[in-house]
């Protein structure tokens, strides 16, 4: 069945023209084969006539099959004073080997004056010559009004004459785009509606986000009727991005209670989400709407109390519904709600009349007073509720440490010794590192090695240092995050100290008593 809203996704094409994002063909390629299992409807692939790798995109895009999109090559409208057949850039568009070919062309008497430099007449007709010469060439045919919204408000007539220029000459879809993503949202529902007022053919959305409302404007275009949106996932674009795809679709899907993707993909968002960023090596943004890690967190213990006992008191939608899911942070902010329900994620019996909890929750509150922080230290959390409920006894403990530093020249070694403790049997190791955090790391695990082999394959992938009391100086308390992982989970542990090295100590030691419960 056709769906009311198709989603037209150009990631590898507007998106990769956003700072810091840089695909190589075969991340385009990976990129593309997710967005068609995903169901997107469009995939712009590149600009042939830009550069070489977008050639290279489509010379390879053609040996692949895609199950539910079809691939668009992005281009401009043919240059002026030249014959469309002799323009090099449309001739890239049909080598492109496309069934869908999209291309810009100028809506604003501004752009067609100050930017184009040539006559009224001749924009219509390099508007025209294109979009037929595609047709002819057996090719649906998109057609981007440029800067559709600013040229209507400067001269109402001619965009409307443009847009025109492009149906009469075939076009299967009118693209209204806010190239400079300035507009306001009643604007773009006024001016589309004289669009669907003046067209036969069907229309669709390009918004950016230059003023926070990339996907309002995107949202408003739908209610008035267009039926595709182009935007790109995570909402990468040039300047502050494009409409963010991630974001419009469960709007969509989930708040319009339109159709756009496949149902059973709305679930598999967060992922996509994910995996993008992933490919463009790109931090996840914790605040992002719907697919971010905070999207469904809770922190203040009054609505965690109600969560608790609604989940809708405080969340929009069920998390799910977009594969994501809710979080409870424990801070110094956290009431009984907050620690049940966390305990419970990490795998604990504990209700609201549990005993211990009164204890659990003064610890967290003293101990986040001293400058600890749980909400990336999870599994510094579950050994503290782990040890306040007495379910075990500590399996190793570090009896004495000792490190050191010297230079010699150029040369530079860091050696740390330990002896750790295990069932009344010592073990005493001696280790060098590139600093002395390292050395430390390294002589713990050779310790603890000997007892339990399997910490061999836990590693460190993270270390952060904070600087808690700055009015204090060198005297500051240190905090230290960590993070690690086994290859197969990750987790986060912490430690606090008036000595940097203390701190690091505490939060090795947390890391390798948790690898040791998760084995
Ligand atoms: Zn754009």
């Amino acid at each position: 069945m056709k769906p009311q809203v198709e989603i037209y996704d150009t990631t590898l094409r507007d998106g990769s023209q956003g700072e810091g994002i840089n695909f190589s063909v075969a991340d385009k390629l990976r990129i593309a084969e997710k967005l068609d299992a995903f169901g997107v409807h469009y995939i712009e692939g590149g600009w042939p006539g830009s550069n070489p790798k977008d050639i290279e995109f489509f010379a390879q895009a053609k040996k692949k099959k895609f199950k539910h999109a079809r691939l668009a090559a992005f281009g401009s409208t043919r240059k002026k004073g030249v014959q469309v057949e002799q323009d090099d850039q449309v001739r890239l568009l049909i080598e492109a080997e496309t069934p869908v070919v999209t291309i810009f062309g100028k809506t604003s008497m501004l752009h067609v004056k100050e930017v184009l430099r040539c006559t009224p007449e001749e924009n219509l007709a390099m508007i025209a010559d294109t979009v037929k010469f595609l047709k002819d060439h057996g090719k649906f045919v998109i057609y981007d009004a440029e800067h559709c919204f600013d040229g209507y408000k400067l001269d109402p007539e001619y965009a409307v004459t443009t847009w025109q220029a492009a149906e009469k000459a075939g076009a299967d879809f009118i693209v209204l785009c806010d190239t400079n993503g300035g507009c306001l949202p009643v604007e773009v529902a006024e001016i589309t509606k004289v669009a669907l007022g003046k067209l036969n053919c069907r229309i669709g959305i390009h918004t950016h986000d230059d003023i926070g409302l990339g996907v309002a404007n995107a949202l408003v275009a739908i209610k008035t009727g267009v039926v595709q949106v182009q935007g790109t996932i995570n909402g990468y674009g040039e300047r502050t991005g494009n409409c963010n795809l991630t974001s419009v679709i469960p709007c969509i899907a989930l708040k319009m209670k339109k159709t756009c993707v496949p149902e059973k993909s709305l679930p598999k968002l967060k992922e996509l989400s994910q995996f993008v960023d992933g490919i463009a090596n790109m931090r996840h943004n914790p605040r992002q709407p719907w697919v971010g890690s905070a999207a469904f967190a809770h922190k203040g213990g009054m609505h965690v109390n109600a969560v608790q006992k609604l989940s809708a008191s405080y969340e929009h939608i069920d998390p799910a519904a977009v594969g994501n899911r809710r979080t409870v942070l424990v801070s110094d902010l956290s009431g009984r709600s907050n620690i049940v329900m966390k305990a419970l994620e990490l795998g604990f019996k504990l209700a609201n009349d549990t005993p211990e909890l009164k204890a659990i929750l003064h610890r967290v509150k003293e101990l986040e007073n001293e400058g600890y922080e749980f909400e990336a230290a999870e599994a510094s959390l579950a050994l503290l509720i782990g040890r306040t409920l007495k379910h075990r006894e500590l399996p190793f403990r570090v009896d004495a440490y000792h490190v050191s530093m010297r230079r010699n020249g150029t040369e530079r070694v860091c050696e740390a010794t330990v002896k750790v403790i295990v069932g009344g049997k010592a073990a005493h190791t001696v280790a060098e590192g590139d600093g002395p955090v390292n050395a430390l790391d390294s002589a713990l695990r050779l310790a603890l090695g000997k007892f339990f082999p399997h910490l061999q394959s836990v590693t460190l992938t993270d270390y952060k240092v904070r600087i808690l009391d700055t009015a204090t100086g060198t005297a500051a308390k240190t905090r230290v995050l960590i993070q690690s992982t086994n290859g197969k989970r990750d987790w986060g542990t912490v430690g606090v100290s008036e000595n940097i090295i203390e701190a690091s100590l505490q939060a090795l030691v947390d890391s390798m008593e948790f690898a040791l419960l998760k084995k």
